[in-house]
């Protein structure tokens, strides 16, 4: 059997109930076959970048996974087609968008997938919550290059135990 894999998963959502899609998701994403849930950042909140509507909540998971990287996207995006995601035009506002940001240390580039996830690097919501559950995988200089994007951290909900 294959060994597992650390990946990280990056959540993010901006319509209904957002901060309820991502928590959803990452619930999901635990039930995933041969792959369980290491960590799981606070859930922030950020402008929309490259899209339109309301601000998204973004979160990052960390994995462990015996599956093969196509395998674990095929799984995220059947947990995205769950969560109603409909694509009327390219970056339309969506109610749940799963990347596949990182999968060990390995490198992919196929037409399906590329990892590490190619605009990554690009964006707060992704680094931001990335550092706080492996700060290893962004360096300081990362995290200043995406200094000018507006993130904030979403209010913990008392009660739910984050
Ligand atoms: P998006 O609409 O931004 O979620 O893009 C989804 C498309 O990106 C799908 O067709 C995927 O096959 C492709 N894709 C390429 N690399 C990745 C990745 N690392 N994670 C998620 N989707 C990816």
């Amino acid at each position: 059997m294959r060994d597992p894999v650390t990946a990280y998963v990056a959540l993010g959502a901006n319509l209904g109930d957002a901060a309820a899609a991502v928590k959803d998701a990452m619930a999901r994403i635990a039930q995933i076959d041969q792959t369980t849930l290491a960590r799981a950042s606070s859930l922030y909140r950020s402008a929309p970048v490259e899209s339109s509507g309301p601000d998204y909540v973004n979160a990052v998971v960390e994995i462990r996974t015996r599956l093969a990287a196509p395998d674990l996207l095929a799984r995220l995006q059947a947990i995205e087609a769950g969560a109603g995601r409909e694509r009327p035009f390219r970056n339309a506002p969506r109610t749940l968008d799963l990347d596949l940001l990182l999968y060990g240390s390995g490198r992919i580039d196929s037409e399906r997938l590329q990892v590490p996830h190619p605009r990554m690097q690009q964006r707060a919501f992704v680094l931001v919550p990335l550092a706080e559950i492996a700060p290893g995988r962004v360096s300081p200089a990362q995290l200043k290059s995406v200094a000018g994007q507006s993130i904030t951290l979403v209010p913990s909900d008392p009660g739910h135990g984050a």
